[in-house]
């Protein structure tokens, strides 16, 4: 995934990248570096870990520095593996974004050559083949043509030249340019762009950038090295979002911001976006939900309210597992990504290649400008802010409150669904705010913090639902968990249960009290500690969370209360909660 931030300008370059890559953590923190020009000089600095660095990087007043912060693919967590890469002269710095699929048997060829390495990633192959293109080339659209007909899979790459000037690559892998008054930052997002920067320029796929030190920014084509007219956007953000706001970590921040989100998607009603959404969706003869990660399950819940709100036949996909369904998307197909960043390189070539055979596009978006936005033909964004830490939490529960509105547009029953998010929203402001419940939340957060495997149960509208309770313990809290419909419990999972395994069932209506109450009481035959977490006391297990019960969307309440359980467990462990080991925020390879 990786953050890259470039800056060219009359400040001080490495303060500038600093604050920059800080503001990028969340694509990746395994390690970072930045590289200076100093004197006509490649200076560079490389670190393992999270970018914590206050002191000066000892470039001085350099006035263009290009940083990286690291998700690691390829090649191990060390500081020679850490991005930028110099080249063997010391005369370029490099800083790739992706991954290049056909490595092994392009650096074999290149060894063969009598090239060597100092790194293990893939992104120095990339370097050597810009040196061997250099040799007869100094135009860099050449070069990075050249070396894109070498390599496979989608890369970004950012150089730094002796020479003084930044050149760059997109494919795949977000890049922005802010434009400010005599200063220019390539960077993987907008959102990391200084507030005082109000004009941008989104990069396109195969779009190469030239930069001098002067300023001055050239656009080309990749593919035929057509100079291409920047398209300058006016920057549009909210002020001072990218604060804990007092809260002691981004995830409860996030988790508190639940009924703004809901009331957020309230406002789509008006939005001619939704109604051409439900349109298309309508007409469609195949409806597929398709997500990575939390969106995901996410994409199940969407999938769910499709069917049992608008009876329409729509199936949910994970992103990585949708090939075999490639087969069958035409131009009666329909797709709905959600996605939080909008550049999950999963989905995105699922995208590709369902708009290749025809079908239409509706994507749910959190970044303005994102790569998924481009694919779509209706493109609605749930406007829930920025989301800092790098489990999702707010955004899932507008991913599936935005599903729940459209299959109820569809099924033109919009003014009860408003009613119905109202309550939502305002059920949660109280909940989030009632002492004995956060009280006894936090108990079943102590009591299972420590356990090595937890078992999730649901059915139907809160089967989604657990499993994104699943996916921020195994994330957050680093717990084994293991969300199944509770009817299938018996077909095996039964096995491995013994004395005190955790097993936690959410039920948020009443058809599904009977499977879900045999279920648990199936495992607590077999000597299981069962928690139930339901609106009524019907539920019977060995401790219990009582949720507001609402007419529609009670599952949403036990959506909060699960990543909220997940929060205090973690808290309890005293896990990095806004970054947790291994994973980033927003996955842009594959
Ligand atoms: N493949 C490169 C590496 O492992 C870049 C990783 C990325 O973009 O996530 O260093």
């Amino acid at each position: 995934m990786c953050g890259i931030y470039t800056y060219v300008g009359q400040k001080a370059a490495e303060k500038e990248v600093l604050a920059g890559l800080k503001r990028l953590l969340y694509r990746g923190y395994d390690s970072w570096g930045v590289a200076g020009l100093v004197d006509k000089r490649i200076q560079s600095v490389k670190e393992i870990g999270v970018l914590r660095q206050t002191k000066p990087l000892g470039f001085g007043l350099s006035h263009m520095a290009l940083g990286h912060t690291r998700w690691a693919t390829h090649g191990g967590v060390t500081q020679k593996n850490a991005h930028p890469h110099l080249s063997q002269d010391g005369s370029l710095a490099l800083a790739h974004n992706g991954i290049v699929e056909n490595f092994a048997v392009l650096k074999n060829d290149l060894i063969q050559q009598g090239e060597t390495f100092v790194s293990e990633t893939d992104s120095e192959v990339i370097l050597r083949l810009i040196e061997r293109a250099l040799k007869n080339q100094h135009h860099w659209p050449t070069i990075f043509k050249q070396v894109y007909d070498e390599i496979r899979g989608r890369n970004t790459i950012v150089v730094l030249t002796r020479q003084g000037e930044i050149w760059a690559v997109r494919d795949g892998s977000p890049l922005v340019i802010g434009v400010g008054q005599n200063e220019i930052i390539l960077s993987s997002d907008t959102m990391s762009l200084p507030s005082r920067i109000k004009k941008m320029i989104f990069v396109d796929n195969h779009q190469v950038v030239g930069v001098n030190a002067q300023g001055k920014l050239s656009i080309y084509s990749l593919d035929n090295d057509q100079k291409i007219k920047p398209k300058f956007e006016v920057l549009h953000r909210a002020k001072n979002v990218i604060n804990k706001d007092g809260y002691q970590h981004y995830m409860l921040k996030e988790i508190y911001q639940s009924a703004k989100v809901v009331k957020q998607v309230r406002q789509m009603i008006n939005q001619p976006q939704l109604d051409q959404a439900a349109k298309l969706v309508s007409h469609a003869q195949k409806v597929y939900v398709i997500g990575s990660g939390s969106a995901g399950v996410a994409a199940g819940q969407i999938a769910y309210y499709l069917r049992t709100i608008a009876q329409v036949d729509a199936v949910s996909l994970i992103g990585a597992d949708a090939s075999s369904y490639l087969n069958l998307f035409d131009s009666t197909t329909v797709i709905i990504a959600p996605s939080q960043s909008g550049e999950t390189a999963d989905v995105i070539e699922v995208l590709e290649q369902a708009r290749a055979k025809g079908a239409q596009i509706i994507t749910y978006v959190n970044m303005p400008g994102s790569m998924m936005t481009r694919l779509a033909d209706v493109s609605l964004m749930a406007q829930a802010g920025p989301e800092i830490c790098v489990m999702s939490t707010k955004v899932v529960l507008s991913q599936m409150a935005f599903g729940y509105l459209l299959a109820s547009q569809i099924a033109q029953q919009s003014t009860k669904a408003d009613r119905q998010l109202q309550l939502l929203a305002t059920s949660l402001d109280k909940l989030l705010k009632q002492k004995k419940w956060l009280r006894q939340l936090k108990t079943m957060a102590h009591q299972l913090a420590y356990q090595n495997h937890i078992y999730l149960l649901g059915k139907g509208r809160s089967y989604s639902i657990i499993k994104e309770g699943m996916i921020k313990m195994i994330e957050g809290v680093y717990l084994h968990a293991h969300a199944l419909p509770a009817g299938d419990l018996k077909h095996y999972v039964i096995a491995i249960v013994t004395q005190g395994t955790p097993v936690l069932a959410l039920v948020s209506d009443l058809s599904m009290l009977r499977d879900v109450q045999s279920a648990l009481s199936e495992v607590k035959a077999r000597g299981a500690k069962t928690y139930g977490l339901s609106f009524t006391d019907e539920l019977k297990a060995d401790e219990h969370l009582r949720l507001p019960h609402l007419t529609q969307l009670t599952e949403l309440l036990g959506l909060v209360a699960l990543q909220l359980l997940s929060y205090y467990m973690a808290l309890e462990l005293g896990n990095n909660i806004d970054k947790p080991r291994n994973i980033a925020k927003s996955v842009t390879v594959k």
